[in-house]
C-alpha cells in the first residue's frame, strides 16, 4: 500500500531510541521528511544517519534538546518547514508510590506527557488546518486504558492529554479539515524503557533481569513484546492518506494483553 505522505514532513518528537525512532523509521520509508529529536546528541546523530541511509533522498534533520521545555519546543519546530505530520512523545515518568510525589514530580510528568505534546498540537493545528492536511499521533501508554498502579504520574498525566485530545480533535475546524489526532497506547514493547523497569523489578524480586523479562513475554497473550518497527508501521498508517477518517481514538497495540472485550 502507498500511504500517499512522500514528501511531507514530520517532527518526531523524543526519537532517537525505541517508539519514537521506530515512528522516524517507518515514515522515512515511506519518503517523509523527518525532524527527529532527542535530549542526547551522540545518540540522536547515530540514529540521523541510520534514517538517512533507509532513503538517501529523504531529508532528516536532527535537534538535539529537552522537548519538555519551551526552548526545545521552539528549536525543533524551527528546523521544521511545515508539520504536515507530529509524533508527540517524550520519555515516562518514573514508578513509585503515589504518597511520595510532591508537586514538583507531578509537575515533571505534566510537562512531559500531557502539556508539551498539548503546547506542540496548538503550535502546528491551525497551519495544518489551512492547508488541508494533518495527522497528530501522541504516543501515549496502555496505562490510560488500564492503570498500572505503580505508574500513577504515568496513569495521571496521560490521561489528561487524552481527554483534552478527545475534545480537540472532534472540532469541525480539525476533524473537517483533515486534520485527525490519535493516541497510540503501547503495551510491552522491547525498549531501553522496558528494559529499565525490569531493572527496578528485578532488584526488588531478587531475580535476573532475564528472569522479569521472561515471566513478562509469557504473561502476555502473544508471547512476546512488541517491537519498535510494529509500533512505528501503525504510526505511518495513522498518519496516512487512508486514515483521514480515523480520529479523536485511543488505539491499543500490547498483543492482547487487555482483557475487555472493548
Ligand atoms: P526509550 O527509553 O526506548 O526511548 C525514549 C526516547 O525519548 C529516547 O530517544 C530519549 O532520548 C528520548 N527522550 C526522553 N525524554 C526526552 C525529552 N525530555 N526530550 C527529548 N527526548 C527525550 O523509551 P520508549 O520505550 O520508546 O518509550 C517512549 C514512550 O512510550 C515513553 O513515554 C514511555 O513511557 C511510553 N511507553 C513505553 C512502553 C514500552 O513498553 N516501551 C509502554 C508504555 C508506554
Amino acid at each position: 500500500m502507498n500511504l500517499g505522505i512522500s514528501g511531507k514532513w514530520a517532527l518526531v518528537c523524543a526519537a532517537s531510541k525505541g517508539l519514537g525512532r521506530g515512528c522516524a523509521e517507518a515514515l522515512v520509508q515511506e519518503g517523509v521528511n523527518v525532524v527527529i529529536t532527542a535530549r542526547g546528541d551522540d545518540a540522536l546523530q547515530s540514529t540521523a544517519r541510520a534514517l538517512r541511509a533507509l532513503d538517501p533522498d529523504v531529508e532528516v534533520r536532527a535537534v538535539a534538546g529537552d522537548i519538555t521545555t519551551a526552548e526545545g519546543r521552539a528549536a525543533a519546530l524551527a528546523a521544521c518547514p511545515q508539520v504536515d505530520i507530529l509524533v508527540n512523545n517524550a520519555g515516562g515518568p518514573p514508578p513509585g508510590d503515589f504518597r511520595e510525589w510532591d508537586r514538583d514530580a507531578w509537575l515533571k510528568a505534566l510537562d512531559a506527557n500531557m502539556l508539551t505534546p498539548i503546547a506542540l498540537i496548538q503550535a502546528v493545528i491551525d497551519p495544518m488546518a489551512a492547508r488541508g492536511f494533518g495527522r497528530i499521533v501522541n504516543i501515549t501508554s496502555a496505562a490510560v486504558k488500564a492503570p498500572i498502579d505503580v505508574l500513577g504520574l504515568s496513569n495521571g498525566a496521560r490521561s489528561g492529554l487524552t481527554g483534552f485530545v478527545a475534545g480537540v480533535a472532534r472540532q469541525p475546524r480539525v476533524a473537517g479539515a483533515n486534520v485527525t489526532i490519535n493516541n497510540l497506547l503501547p503495551g510491552p514493547f522491547d525498549t531501553d524503557r522496558l528494559r529499565a523497569t525490569a531493572v527496578g523489578a528485578a532488584a526488588k524480586s531478587g531475580k535476573s533481569i532475564d528472569e522479569v523479562l521472561a515471566v513478562r513475554r509469557q504473561a502476555n497473550p502473544s508471547g512476546r513484546f512488541g517491537t519498535a518497527q510494529e509500533f512505528g508501521a501503525y504510526c505511518a498508517f495513522l498518519c496516512s492518506v487512508h486514515a483521514g477518517y480515523v480520529t479523536g481514538q485511543n488505539l491499543l497495540m500490547d498483543g492482547g494483553a487487555y482483557p475487555g472485550t472493548f
